[in-house]
């Protein structure tokens, strides 16, 4: 009997570190992904907890720390630039806003690619176009490449994936309110180790955050009720985002003086709150089942732990469909917790009055003296299964 065939659509995070477990069992593994490369847009991302286990399980803990962004924790500042509340990186597996691990996206993404390609044959700029699944596997139809049938198909588009209304119809993302535009800048010397982070009024923030590369990475960010902005062309977002952020001062000229040539990766946060995560031989994985979204600090986490129970779950079932049931029991309550953002978040961190801001200011201030901690999100709240296919 010839090994079961998967097909897995979005090649960023969760898509590969799949790939890398099936392929590496002897599963025929292919992986499409709807741009003609790997996406090295993105900012740094952390793993926690119960990702970082898996991290180490894939023997990837060592080269991720390698590159590390050397961010060496928070800082709230003002428009002078001076230190309003800071926060240090953090010191264990879970915590800190900074964590431990903090890795840029993109190279986290090329990390896990070149794990897994030896088993997995990557397919760039395609996608799926229709899926027919008659219940002893999938017909796939591509937009480009020719019609090919799999025992499974997994989808890890993220938190706006199309395909995914192929199984859940229309399905609403629960949208955040909150818009970030993500912007590699050239370094200066004005730049430090740590992520200074400036809150203005009107709902408004910008960031700075160190990486190893070389150049700066900038964000803007605001929390609005007005929908739609992810879906401008590049020429109208950076008029939308150079009138909004015209009177902020500290850094954030030469943040929108890069905006024509940046590379540029602009989001609508929200979370992925679906009532199941598959149907028949077809699952979401990833942001595109459960996304928590970046305020979370677990979507990587999740995307990784995910991939994990996913492999192990189909390796332990004849019947992909039992593993797909299996891999939702064992991570939906992990899911569930990681979702739950604190209370007001993130309008809280996004004032829309000056005296606002200074309350805001006083409670940060008063939190980073009395215990130092920005975040500990529930990173450990998954008791990870211990899989064969783990045994090196
Ligand atoms: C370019 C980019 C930059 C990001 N930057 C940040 C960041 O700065 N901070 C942060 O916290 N999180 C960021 N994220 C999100 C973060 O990667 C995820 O929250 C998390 O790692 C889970 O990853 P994922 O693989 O499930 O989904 P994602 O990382 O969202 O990856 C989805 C992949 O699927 C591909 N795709 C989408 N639609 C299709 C389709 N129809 N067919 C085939 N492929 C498709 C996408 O191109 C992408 O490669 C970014 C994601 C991307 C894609």
């Amino acid at each position: 009997m010839s090994n079961p065939s998967i097909l897995v659509s979005g090649a960023s995070i969760a898509g590969p570190a799949l790939a890398y477990w099936l392929g590496r069992a002897g599963w025929e593994v292919t992986v499409v992904e709807r741009f003609d490369r790997l996406r090295d847009e993105g900012q740094n991302i952390d793993v926690r907890g119960a990702g970082r286990e898996v991290l180490r399980r894939m023997g990837l803990e060592e080269a991720v720390l390698a590159a590390h962004t050397r961010e060496t924790g928070m800082d709230f500042v003002d428009e002078q630039g001076q230190p309003v509340a800071s926060f240090p990186a953090g010191t264990d597996d879970s915590s800190g806003g900074t964590a431990e691990v903090e890795i840029l996206r993109g190279r986290l993404g090329e990390l896990l690619h070149d794990l897994s390609s030896p088993g997995a044959d990557y397919r760039f700029g395609d996608q799926i176009a229709a899926l027919h699944d008659d219940g002893h596997g999938v017909d796939v139809e591509f937009h480009h490449g020719p019609a090919r049938r799999f025992d499974a198909v997994v989808i890890a588009e993220g938190l706006r994936s199309r395909t995914r209304s192929l199984l859940l119809g229309d399905a609403a993302v629960h949208e955040l309110g909150l818009y970030v535009a993500y912007l590699t800048i050239p370094r200066t010397d004005t730049d430090d180790t740590s992520w200074r982070w400036l809150i203005c009024d009107r709902s408004r923030a910008v960031w700075l955050r160190p990486d190893n590369v070389g150049t700066t990475r900038a964000s803007l960010g605001l929390h609005s009720a007005v929908r739609g902005l992810d879906r401008l062309d590049r020429a109208a977002l950076v008029t939308v985002l150079r009138a909004t952020f015209a009177d902020v001062g500290w850094e954030t000229p030469r943040i929108l003086d890069a905006l024509d040539d940046a590379p540029l990766y602009f989001e609508a946060l929200g979370q992925a709150r679906f009532p199941r995560w598959s149907q028949g031989r077809i699952a979401l994985l990833g942001d595109a089942a459960y996304c928590a979204s970046p305020i979370s600090g677990l979507g990587t986490t999740l995307a990784l732990t995910g991939a994990y129970v996913l492999a192990g779950e189909l390796l332990g079932h004849a019947d992909p469909r039992a593993g797909f049931t299996r891999y939702e029991e064992l991570m939906r309550p992990f899911v569930e917790q990681a979702q739950q953002l604190a209370p007001g978040h993130p309008g809280e961190l996004y004032p829309d009055t000056e005296q606002q801001r200074a309350e805001l200011w006083d409670r940060l201030r008063t939190q980073a003296a009395q215990d130092g901690d920005w975040a500990h999100p529930p990173a450990e709240a998954l008791d990870l299964p211990d899989y064969a296919m783990t045994a090196r």
